[in-house]
């Protein structure tokens, strides 16, 4: 007697299975939806095992398999129990990534199997639910309400589930926005065929005509047009496509219109370009992964490509030759709305046979996408980091573009998985290649590039147009600018001389700039305004921030492990008087920019001015258009674009992200700089770029300065090792979210104190308990946040072993302290 291991979506999260009978008679595979009973309710599930031998004697049986065909490919089953144990989530939670969009918890009401409402007395309301359910089967209760005419009726099925007559459960529900269906025109018969019968039958030449055109439309797809393409194309009516159908000529057909977010923007396919020789190379190495088979060709690879360097022609020829072997690819990308540009290189290359998964998809939509996908019908799914989850069958090859993007991280809820981790077990289960691209590789990548576990491919130069065709060039120059100076020299405004300059010759070139400052983070910081100190945590190597409050004086806190001091009154190493916070935005400096410069066009490019998705894309098309000289913005200016017509790009202030209170921050601030710059000469004409800073000699930046990622690396890799963060140990974070202040500094230092204990109890002695400090920033939404970092070479361990109470959080590898 077969039984099923049952991942089941159960009010409480559970990191296992249940064992359920399998009836006779019914067909089980791993990777179904089921229903199965739970405690007194139905509920969804998925199997994730199929075996001979029950995990326990007694076992309930499978009420029924949700829908014929499995919901999770064979590859994902061990991808979601990876999933749950290494981010120690509830199984179900992780399966749930996977299945079909939708299949979201709603409550459903049913009649109860041992409803005997003939030997109960109803009221008149309770008869006519039961009556409805009888007709319609499950409901939900919304929809129970509505066809009762009522607003809320959960009294009435509290009544009716205490009485046993219905049952609520929490099915896996078809979101009711259906397919929608388009028909479509095919023919019956060949082109030819078609057309003598239409001479002979059709008496109006124009008739004639049109008929004829649309046959020959029609004919070039083997699953017919739509209708409404035929009507726009060759002005077919509804009466003469029912003319061809009634003739036998043709057929309407019912097909589900599958709305592409591609779809109404024509791609013109395009040749592939000869390779440059650094990118041949990159590209026969991922091309003989790809020519290998299951577990040899899960070979994973770093591109490490300067910016321009064409790291995503090389994704597009790999792409090529993976579908030429019959493969099929997934392509993260950091965030679609950012990235159009790429994407459309993706759909001209591939027009048709790419879907895009995107959060501006509806349900309806992204459901379609789903099942499309699943049926094999795309060679390429492109999408954020939820994509790498996309049901793609045949999976061969994997590609991550701008791989050190944290948008890969998912932060906001459980489980908190890393979607480049994530590939790269995807990549070992599914026998996939894997292709990581980046100018600016994270560091614990290009460490397990350098140790071995990730093949590195190198794009050491830019590809530059030139009249002639191509050639490899060198990256755009770098100024860097002490701000220091130009106060001493009296300058008080937010240009340096010499990037006033350098905007002045461009604007008057007819060419186009752009302006960056990083306002990203919250945490203030303190720096001194003549020797550009900011002091930091002697204990984590990060920078204190900057707290005040009415009652107290200001006072310097690292956001680690707690330390805190008085706010120096002088600067600690130079002396100095002017200590103080730092902090300017992109609106001021926009309007410095128009001040500076009368009749120049800006464009601001930021949170406040990018709302919605389709934001982005205006904005930014705007600027291709040269329809602005300027484009001031934040960290969005850094997401690979491609600008021909940008000559300079000034970095108004390099210093923000730098000392946020974060052991990453120098490596984003490289990060950040260097992609920023990468906007830089482009097209023919050559690239400048001008960096302000009150710390130029900060190694972050100097490294940025002379787009030496080799230099930061080694930086960071000495630190991290020292302290043994990423990739030398692991982070776990705990936080803490709670409303009373007292309350959630308490429960903070109780947890600690106990996680201390556990560690000696269960003998880890390698495992550091750094904290509680204050979430940064300490209170969410009205809610008080601490943090508890867990930090070793298994840290994840102590927590498979300790049950923490409700109201923490879980974040393994996360991607900040703060
Ligand atoms: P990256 O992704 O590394 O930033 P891109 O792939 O965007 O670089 O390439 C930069 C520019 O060079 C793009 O306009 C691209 O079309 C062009 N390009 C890249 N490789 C080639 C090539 N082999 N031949 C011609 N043009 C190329
Ligand atoms: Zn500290």
């Amino acid at each position: 007697m077969p039984y099923a291991e049952v991942s089941v979506n159960s009010p409480i999260p559970a990191q296992q299975t249940f064992t359920y009978r399998i009836p006779p008679g019914l067909k089980v595979e791993v990777g179904h939806g089921v229903y199965v009973p739970f405690g007194k309710r139905t509920l969804q599930g998925v199997v994730l095992a199929v075996t001979e031998i029950p995990a326990f004697a007694d076992t309930r049986d499978i009420e029924s398999v949700i829908e014929e065909m499995p919901l999770l490919l064979p590859h994902q089953i061990p991808l979601v129990r990876w999933i749950a144990d290494y981010y120690l989530a509830a199984l179900y939670d992780c399966a749930s990534l996977m299945l079909p969009p939708a299949f979201s918890r709603k409550p459903l009401v049913f009649l109860s199997a041992a409803e005997a409402s003939d030997r109960i007395r109803l009221s008149e309301r309770q008869a006519a639910a039961l009556n409805i359910l009888r007709e319609k089967g499950r409901l939900e209760v919304r929809e129970l309400s509505r066809a009762l005419g009522l607003r809320r009726l959960e009294g009435l099925v509290e009544s009716l589930l205490q009485k046993g007559l219905v049952e609520r459960s929490y099915e896996l529900a078809r979101p009711r926005v259906g397919a929608k269906t388009v028909p479509h025109l095919r023919l019956l018969m060949s082109p030819l065929d078609a057309v003598e019968r239409i001479k002979a039958e059709a008496r109006q030449p124009k008739q004639r005509e049109r008929l004829e055109a649309a046959v020959a439309a029609a004919s070039e797809s083997r699953d017919g047009l739509p209708l409404p393409v035929l009507r726009s194309q060759v002005g077919l009516t509804r009466e003469q496509a029912r003319w061809l159908c009634d003739r036998g000529v043709a057929a309407l057909e019912v097909v589900p219109s599958f709305r592409d977010p591609l779809a109404g923007k024509a791609y013109e396919p395009r040749e592939p370009p000869l390779l440059t020789a650094s990118q041949e190379q990159a590209y026969e190495r991922i091309g003989a992964a790809l020519a290998r088979s299951g577990a040899d060709r899960a070979e994973a690879f770093l591109l490490h490509g300067v910016t321009g360097s064409g790291k995503t022609e090389v994704y597009l020829q790999a792409l090529a030759k993976a579908v030429e072997l019959g493969g099929k690819a997934i392509v993260l990308v950091p965030e679609i709305s950012l990235t159009a540009q790429t994407v459309r290189r993706f759909a001209e290359r591939f027009p048709g046979r790419v879907a895009v998964m995107h959060s501006g998809l509806s349900l309806g939509e992204h459901f379609d996408v789903w099942q499309n996908v699943r049926e094999g019908r795309y060679d390429v799914v492109i999408g954020p980091r939820s994509a790498i989850f996309a049901p793609q069958p045949d999976l061969s090859l994997i590609i991550v573009d701008e791989e050190h993007e944290w948008t890969y991280k998912q932060e906001e809820m459980t489980p908190r998985y890393d979607a480049r981790l994530v590939a790269a077990k995807l990549s070992e289960l599914a026998g996939a290649a894997l292709v990581m691209g980046s100018a600016t590789p994270s560091v614990e990548s290009y460490y397990h590039a350098t140790a071995g576990r990730y093949r590195l491919l190198e794009l050491p130069f830019r590809v530059q147009p030139t009249a002639v065709g191509i050639k490899e060039a060198p990256l755009p120059a770098v100024e860097v600018v002490d701000l220091r100076e130009e106060l001493r020299a009296g300058n008080r405004g937010s240009f340096s001389r010499r990037l006033l300059k350098a905007l002045d010759s461009v604007l008057s070139a007819g060419e186009q700039a752009i302006l960056f400052l990083n306002r990203r983070g919250s945490a203030a910081f303190a720096q001194c305004r003549d020797c550009g100190y900011v002091p930091a945590c002697s204990r984590c190597a990060v920078s204190l921030s900057y707290h005040s409050s009415d009652s107290a004086a200001p006072r310097l806190l690292c956001h680690h492990c707690n330390r805190s001091l008085a706010l120096p009154p002088v600067c600690p190493r130079c002396g100095g008087p002017r200590l103080r916070l730092l902090g300017s935005g992109t609106e001021r400096i926009e309007a410095e920019v128009r001040s500076h410069f009368p009749g120049v066009r800006t464009l601001r490019w930021d949170r406040d001015t990018a709302r919605r998705p389709s934001d982005h894309e205006r904005i930014l098309s705007g600027f291709l258009a040269h329809e602005a000289d300027v484009l001031v913005g934040t960290q969005m200016l850094a997401k690979g674009l491609d600008m021909p017509r940008v000559t300079l790009v000034g970095i108004v202030s390099a210093d923000i992200a730098l000392h946020l209170p974060d052991f990453r921050a120098s490596e984003r601030t490289f990060q950040v700089l260097e992609q920023v710059a990468g906007r830089a000469g482009r097209g023919e004409r050559p690239g400048r770029v001008v960096v302000q800073t009150y710390s130029p000699d900060h190694p972050a930046i100097a490294a940025a300065a002379n787009h030496d990622y080799a230099r930061l690396y080694q930086q960071e890799v000495r630190l991290r090792e020292r302290l043994r963060y990423p990739p030398f140990g692991r982070l776990v974070r705990l936080t803490l979210l709670h409303g009373g202040q007292s309350s959630a500094e308490e429960e903070a230092l109780k947890r600690t104190a106990y996680l201390k204990e556990e560690c000696l109890r269960q003998g880890l002695p390698d495992l550091d308990i750094l904290g509680p400090a204050p979430g940064s920033p300490p209170r969410l939404r009205g809610r008080w946040r601490w943090n508890i970092t867990l930090r070793g070479r298994e840290p994840a361990a102590l927590l498979r072993q300790t049950r923490l109470p409700q109201g923490w959080q879980v974040d393994v590898d996360p991607g900040s302290l703060l």
